[in-house]
């Protein structure tokens, strides 16, 4: 029989994913702070609740997709739901959360005898979540995992990255690295355009040269070039990651040149764009910083 699965957080991630475990066949209850968000869900055929203590009694799978490890653990720990679930829960933390709290959170829980803590955080963005392609990156106990297989499969592929707070150190260090590309991209098509050369032949080559990468192959030519900055990531959840992964390395007595340069970068691009803008916007920054 299907797991019972609870969701919290229902956004621009959280909605589809949502989505596609009702046509699944898994009953889902969630919940939001947005009444529009919560009434996505019910459309798509799930429960929608007030509250995350609701949603949690009645789970036997609680998956977060949620913005920050700040919210997490208030939603968790002061939100009443760690204590609302059955014991032979598993909490998936989907979120890019910070991954040395997610492994102190892990441990007190299981202290007080409470849910088992995965952390599954994913890459592939909205189009990702929509098809169900996203690459989930798993940290945790192996058995824990694998009782998960069959829900994970639905959102995307998993692999398993190491005990749990692994998969949030690798989520924050693959968006470092795209952070780190989708700007150095956006300088090198300002350069060239300024040139003469032409974007699309720009991308073409690069993306059958050394230069590419997931800003040439996806973000520029589908959300830069044709001027919809709408790929549904926000510019300051970027931050947020980048912020995480280079806190984590400064922590570990391996700070980088580039990535805390890059941070300070995107600080800025932050601070003058607006504060919902879409994290393609740091090309148009790119393009207009002197
Ligand atoms: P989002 O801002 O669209 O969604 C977050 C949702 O959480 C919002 O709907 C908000 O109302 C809700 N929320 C906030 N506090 C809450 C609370 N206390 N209780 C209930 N709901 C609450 O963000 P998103 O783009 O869906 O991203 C979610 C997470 O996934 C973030 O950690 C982000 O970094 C990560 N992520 C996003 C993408 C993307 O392409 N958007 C891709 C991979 C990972």
């Amino acid at each position: 029989h299907k797991p019972r699965v609870g969701f919290i957080g229902l956004g621009n991630m959280g909605t589809p994913m949502s989505r596609r475990l009702v046509e699944a066949g898994y009953s889902v209850a969630g919940t939001d702070l947005s009444a529009p968000n919560r009434q996505r869900l019910e459309a798509a055929g799930g429960t929608a609740v007030e509250t995350a203590a609701e949603v949690a009694a009645g789970s036997d799978v609680l998956i977060l997709m949620l913005p920050n490890s700040d919210v997490v653990e208030a939603v968790l720990l002061d939100g009443g739901v760690a204590a609302a679930l059955p014991a032979a829960a598993v909490i998936v933390d989907m979120s890019s959360s910070e991954p040395l709290r997610t492994r102190a959170l892990a441990g007190r829980l299981a202290a007080d005898g409470l849910a088992r803590l995965v952390d599954a955080p994913v890459s592939g963005g909205v189009g990702g979540a929509e098809r169900g392609t996203l690459t989930i990156m798993a940290g945790g106990e192996a058995d824990t995992i694998a009782e998960l297989a069959d829900v994970l499969a639905v959102l995307g592929r998993v692999r398993h990255t190491g005990a749990v707070g692994s998969g949030h150190a690798l989520k924050a260090l693959n968006n470092l690295l795209s952070a780190t590309h989708l700007l150095a991209t956006s300088e090198a098509m300002v350069a060239g355009q300024e040139f003469g050369l032409d974007p699309s032949t720009m991308l073409e080559v690069f993306n059958a040269s050394s230069g590419r990468s997931g800003s040439t192959e996806n973000k520029w030519p589908n959300f830069v070039l044709p001027g919809g900055y709408d790929s549904g990531f926000g510019l300051g959840l970027m931050l947020k990651d980048m912020k995480i992964a280079t806190d984590l390395a400064s922590g570990l007595g391996r700070p980088g040149r580039l990535g805390s340069r890059a941070v300070e970068l995107w600080a800025e691009a932050h601070g003058e764009l607006n504060p919902g803008a879409d994290h393609t916007e740091i090309a148009r920054w790119a393009g207009h910083a002197s």
